[in-house]
C-alpha cells in the first residue's frame, strides 16, 4: 500500500512535471532527477520560506553562499577525505551494488521475529545483534561486523532475491567525495572537490563574516545551496540523490553563557514548527529519533533526527546535532589561524561552540508532496479525484483562469482582461488554460495542487461576476470581478 502510494508519487511526478529522470533523452543517469516546471517553483517556494523563516525574519542569522568547488586542505581538515565513506557489498550474481548498512537494516525490520540466540560469531557480539534488531540501526559497525552479519543470517541480494549470504563481496569502503582536476594548477596542487555538505563553507567563512559584519554570539550562519555525494544506494525517487540541495546553520554560542540543551531544545522546536505550520505537514507523520553513543560523532554531545513517515517508512528529513568547537579547533588547526571572537563585555577570545540543524531541501519536496497527496472520491460514481493539498503558500500556480469555451471570442477576451488584471495583482504565478472541457482542466489543476480556479462564462458578459472554485472542498463560489483579486489574495496568505 505504502509502496504503491511511491509509485503513484512518481508516476505524477513525470506526468505533471514535478521531476523528470535525469538525462532522460539518452536512457537516464542513475540517481539524477531534473525538476520540470512545476517541480522548480515548488522547490523554489520551499526555498524561499526557509531562507525567510531562518534568516530575513530574524536578526541572528546572516547568510552565505559558498564556492561549490573546493580546496581539498578543507575536506582533509574536516575528515571527510579520509573518513566520509560508505561500506558497500556486491552482489556477484546480479553485480547489484548495495550499502552495507542499507541493506542490514531493510533486512532486520523486515525479519524481526529471527532467532538470533543459537548463532555464533567472531567479531559480532550477541549483545550488538540484539541491540540492532531492537533500533534497526548497524550506523557505526565495521567493515568485519557488517560483512559477518551478512553470511551468519545469509542475507539474500535484494535485487535478485536468489542470492545465499556466501554470495557477495567482501564489505569495501567508497568515498562520497567527488574529486576535480582544475585545470589551471598541476598534480596535487589542482586537487579540489565538489562539496560534501554545506556546512564546511560557514566554517572556513567564519573569519571572514566575523570581520565584515557586526554578528555578535550567539549567531547563525546559514547556507542554501547544492552538495554532491557519490551514493551508493539508489531509489525512492529524489530522498537520496547524488546531486541535492541542503539547507545548513551553524548556529554559534558560547558555552559558558548559553546553556546548550535550551539551544538545542530551541531548535528542535523550530525545525519542528517549520514543518508543520510553514510547510503544513501533518504533525502525525513526523517524529525525534535521537543518535545512539555508538552512531553518534565522537565529538557531538547530543545528534537527534527529525524523522518523516515516507512511504517506504521512517526515514531522516533532517538532522540536529551539537558538534561542539570540533569543525573550528580542526580548520583552525590546519590553517594556523585563531579562528576566534572577540567577546565585547570581558574582552576575552571564544573559540564558540555550535549547533547544527541541517536539512535535505529535496527531502522537504518529497515530505511535502507526500503530505499534500489525497485521493478523493467523495464526489461517488466511483470517480477518484487526485488532489495536491498543498499549503498555498507552495502551490506552483496560485489561480488559474479559463474561459468556458474556447471558439467565443467575447468570452476569450473577457477571461483574458481577469487573467491580465490577476497576473499583475497576485503574488505567485496565474495559468491561463483553455484546452479540453472545464473537468478536464479541474483534474489537471487538482493534481498540481492548484488552489483556485476561475471560469469566466456566458453570465459574466453580463453580470461581471466569475465562477471561482475551490480545489479543497471543489465548492464553487460567485465572485463579482472588481472583487476578485482581494478575495483571492487574502485566501492564498
Ligand atoms: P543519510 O543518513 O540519509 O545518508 P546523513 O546523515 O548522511 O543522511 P547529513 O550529512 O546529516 O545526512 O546531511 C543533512 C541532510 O541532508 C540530511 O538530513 C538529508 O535531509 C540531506 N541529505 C543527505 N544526503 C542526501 C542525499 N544523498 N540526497 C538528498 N538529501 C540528502
Amino acid at each position: 500500500m505504502a509502496e504503491n502510494q511511491m509509485d503513484k508519487l512518481s508516476a505524477l511526478f513525470k506526468r505533471r512535471g514535478f521531476v523528470y529522470p535525469g538525462s532522460d533523452l539518452y536512457g537516464g543517469l542513475a540517481n539524477t532527477y531534473d525538476y520540470g516546471p512545476v517541480g522548480t517553483e515548488l522547490i523554489r517556494n520551499i526555498k524561499n520560506l526557509w531562507w525567510k523563516y531562518f534568516v530575513q525574519k530574524r536578526d541572528d542569522i546572516v547568510g552565505l553562499d559558498a564556492s561549490l568547488i573546493s580546496h581539498h586542505k578543507i575536506w582533509e581538515a574536516s575528515g571527510h577525505a579520509a573518513n566520509f565513506a560508505d561500506a558497500f557489498v556486491d552482489c556477484k550474481k546480479c553485480r547489484t551494488r548495495i550499502r552495507a548498512d542499507h541493506l542490514l537494516e531493510d533486512w532486520i525490520s523486515l525479519n524481526k521475529d529471527t532467532d538470533t540466540a543459537n548463532k555464533s560469531y567472531e567479531v559480532l557480539t550477541h549483545e550488538k545483534v540484539s541491540v540492532a534488531f531492537a533500533t534497526e540501526k548497524v550506523e557505526g559497525w565495521s567493515l568485519e561486523e557488517l560483512g559477518e552479519f551478512i553470511k551468519v543470517f545469509e542475507i539474500p541480494c535484494t535485487k535478485c532475491k536468489e542470492n545465499p549470504g556466501t554470495e557477495w563481496t567482501d564489505v569495501r569502503k567508497f568515498n562520497q567525495l567527488f574529486p576535480l582536476q582544475l585545470g589551471i594548477v598541476e598534480g596535487e596542487q589542482g586537487l579540489a572537490y565538489l562539496r560534501g555538505e554545506t556546512a564546511q563553507g560557514m566554517f572556513v567563512a567564519f573569519e571572514n563574516v566575523i570581520n565584515s559584519t557586526r554578528v555578535r554570539l550567539p549567531f547563525g550562519i546559514a547556507q542554501l545551496g547544492k552538495s554532491f555525494r557519490n551514493e551508493i544506494t539508489l531509489g525512492n525517487s529524489v530522498f537520496r540523490t547524488i546531486e541535492f540541495e541542503q539547507g545548513e546553520i551553524e548556529y554559534f554560542f558560547d558555552p559558558k553563557k548559553s546553556d546548550w540543551e535550551l539551544l538545542f531544545n530551541d531548535w528542535k522546536e523550530m525545525m519542528w514548527k517549520f514543518s508543520t505550520e510553514q510547510l503544513g505537514v501533518s504533525s502525525e507523520n513526523l517524529r525525534w529519533r535521537e543518535h545512539a553513543d555508538e552512531e553518534r560523532s565522537f565529538y557531538s554531545k547530543r545528534t537527534e533526527d527529525l524523522e518523516y513517515k515516507f512511504p517506504f517508512g521512517f526515514k531522516e528529513l533532517w538532522g540536529l546535532a551539537y558538534r561542539t568547537d570540533y569543525d573550528l579547533g580542526q580548520h583552525a588547526k590546519n590553517s594556523g589561524k585563531t579562528l576566534e571572537i572577540n567577546d565585547p563585555e570581558t574582552n576575552e577570545k571564544v573559540v564558540p561552540h555550535v549547533i547544527e540543524p541541517a536539512v535535505g531541501i529535496n527531502r522537504l519536496f518529497l515530505m511535502v508532496l507526500n503530505d499534500a497527496y489525497v485521493e478523493d472520491s467523495s464526489a461517488g460514481s466511483g470517480h477518484v479525484r487526485v488532489v495536491l493539498k498543498l499549503h498555498p503558500r507552495l502551490a506552483p500556480y496560485k489561480v488559474a483562469v479559463f474561459p468556458l469555451l474556447k471558439n467565443k471570442p467575447e468570452l476569450i477576451a473577457k477571461a483574458q482582461d481577469v487573467y491580465k488584471m490577476l497576473k499583475e495583482s497576485i503574488d505567485g504565478i496565474v495559468v491561463w488554460d483553455d484546452r479540453g472541457n472545464i473537468g478536464k482542466r479541474y483534474l489537471a489543476q487538482d493534481e498540481i495542487g492548484t488552489p483556485f480556479c476561475v471560469t469566466v462564462d456566458f453570465d459574466t458578459l453580463e453580470d461581471d461576476a466569475v465562477t471561482v472554485r475551490d480545489r479543497d472542498t471543489a465548492v464553487q463560489e460567485r465572485i463579482g470581478i472588481s472583487e476578485l483579486a482581494k478575495y483571492l489574495a487574502t485566501q492564498l496568505v
